[in-house]
């Protein structure tokens, strides 16, 4: 990635943060040149992680839009063939409504929508609590469980008859990533947009790339404020230093380990879930960790809305909450090792 794309994205952070400019000009900007179609798990996460140093709401949207590609990709239907340019040039925004079926696959929830087979396809009833780039031109996957009890994985368009997106509403930060609810209503999704009905072997295939690229989400925002925060040591801000330093090891320590385990998935070889999970949650904890001392050292100037520190603050505010949460990781976390010593 040019370091021209950067400098665009950290220039128009704040106007992202003030949502002046929607999140969704991070798509066009990276499809444009390319960006999208890298096979690389390793450079796709060390490009989020320098985007979610410079602004976690664009880094956010070209996350969930990786996201879409990548079911796309697995699921390598005809209709996903047909679909994906339109993705990769980022024309289409890809809305990823999964979080229900990553709950379900890890047993700490449950599939929200309803999938009745019709002629032709199938009809789909439910709301979904939460998605984001939401737009009538996006691309939504999201998974249904049939009435039998079979859980499907589906595509359909954000402008489909039935289909109602939320408007969204204020939230703390991330404003500009055009997110709320989504209800639909009967919508008719054909044969065709069925993705899989492997439930668990596509969570399996797709969960490395979520959790690799979400951690670059934790990582960019962590490097960014424990950055900032190294700056601002000196007088009484010097009794912080062994804390920024603790962290400043940390971050480094976890970007290393996120490159090795992305390395390894590139030459397709396994890597044990518990492994994955515990650098998720590292780089969750981490990324609070480097905010918190971030405003810490920034002094009242960090606290006006404007100020990057205050915005970092805020993003980072959203990792805990993100889908798997950090309370969910930790539950998974426990109970993956405890199924590893059985
Ligand atoms: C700005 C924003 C954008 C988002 N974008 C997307 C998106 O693009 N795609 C998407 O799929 N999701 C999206 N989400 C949803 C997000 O990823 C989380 O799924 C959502 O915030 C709900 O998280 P939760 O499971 O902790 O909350 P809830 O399910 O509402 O749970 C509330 C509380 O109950 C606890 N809890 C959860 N499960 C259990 C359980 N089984 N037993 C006991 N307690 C439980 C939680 O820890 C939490 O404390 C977005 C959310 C936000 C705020």
């Amino acid at each position: 990635m040019s370091t021209a794309i950067l400098e665009k994205i950290s220039e128009n952070a704040k106007a992202v943060d003030k949502n002046q400019i929607p999140a969704r000009y991070g798509l066009e900007l990276l499809g444009a040149q390319k960006l999208f179609v890298r096979d690389s798990l390793r450079d796709t996460a060390r490009q989020l992680r320098q985007i979610a140093g410079e602004d976690l709401s664009v880094a956010f949207g070209i996350w969930a839009h990786t996201m879409v590609i990548t079911y796309l990709r697995t699921a390598g239907t005809e209709y996903a063939h047909r679909i994906l340019p339109a993705l990769e040039t980022g024309e289409r925004p890809g809305v990823t409504g999964m979080a229900p079926a990553f709950k379900e696959a890890a047993g700490a929830g449950t599939i929200d929508l309803t999938a009745t087979p019709v002629d032709g396809g199938i009809r789909l009833n439910g709301r979904l609590a939460w998605a984001s780039n939401l737009a009538d031109d996006a691309v939504i996957v999201t998974a249904g469980r049939t009435p039998a009890g079979e859980r499907l994985l589906l595509a359909f368009d954000g402008d489909a008859e039935g289909v109602t997106l939320g408007a969204p509403f204020a939230l703390l930060g991330l404003n500009a990533t055009s997110s709320a609810w989504v209800t639909l209503e009967d919508v008719f999704v054909p044969e065709g947009q069925i993705l899989s009905r492997d439930f668990e072997a596509f969570i399996s295939a797709v969960r490395p790339t979520f959790m690799i690229l979400q951690t670059s989400e934790c990582l960019g925002v962590a490097d960014a404020a424990i950055s900032a925060a190294a700056t601002r040591l000196t007088g009484i801000n010097a009794v912080l230093t062994e804390d920024v330093e603790r962290v400043r090891d940390q971050v480094t320590h976890l970007i290393h380990t996120q490159e090795l385990i992305a390395a390894v998935l590139d030459d397709a070889a396994v890597v044990d879930r518990v492994k994955l999970l515990e650098l998720r949650l590292a780089a969750a904890e981490v990324a609070s960790a480097a905010a918190a001392l971030e405003v810490r050292v920034a002094g009242g100037a960090g606290y006006a809305q404007s100020s990057p520190a205050s915005r970092r603050f805020r993003e980072a505010a959203f990792i805990p909450v993100q889908s798997p949460s950090e309370t969910q990781l930790k539950w998974e976390l426990a109970r993956a090792k405890a199924q590893k010593e059985n």
